[in-house]
């Protein structure tokens, strides 16, 4: 059972990942695309999403369990969490899923 458990999508990021400080502002924007040819025919609006911390530090950890909170759902053949990008585009950092 993992820690993720949730209906809408698979973390399948490696479990020593889940730590890894993704930036150390207290709070940061993401965003999930749905470029992926799912999509092709039904265009669906990107996603934005505030993730906050009281300490300063935004990890991995807490990106999943907020998108879990959010009840994110791809609702398309990529539903596995790949993780964020390493650095932000336009003060944004994508999120990735694959199939
Ligand atoms: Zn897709």
């Amino acid at each position: 059972m993992s820690e993720f458990e949730n209906p809408y999508f698979t973390v399948s990021i490696p479990f020593d990942h889940y730590d890894k400080i993704v930036s150390k502002e207290k709070s940061i924007v993401i965003r999930c695309k749905y470029n992926c040819y799912c999509y092709d025919e039904t265009p669906r609006l990107t996603d934005f999403y505030i993730i906050k911390s009281d300490f300063g530090n935004i990890t991995e950890r807490m990106i999943i369990q907020e998108l879990i909170k959010l009840k994110h759902n791809p609702q398309c053949d990529h539903m596995f969490y790949e993780g964020v990008s390493s650095t932000p585009l336009d003060d944004v950092f994508d999120i990735y899923f694959g199939s």
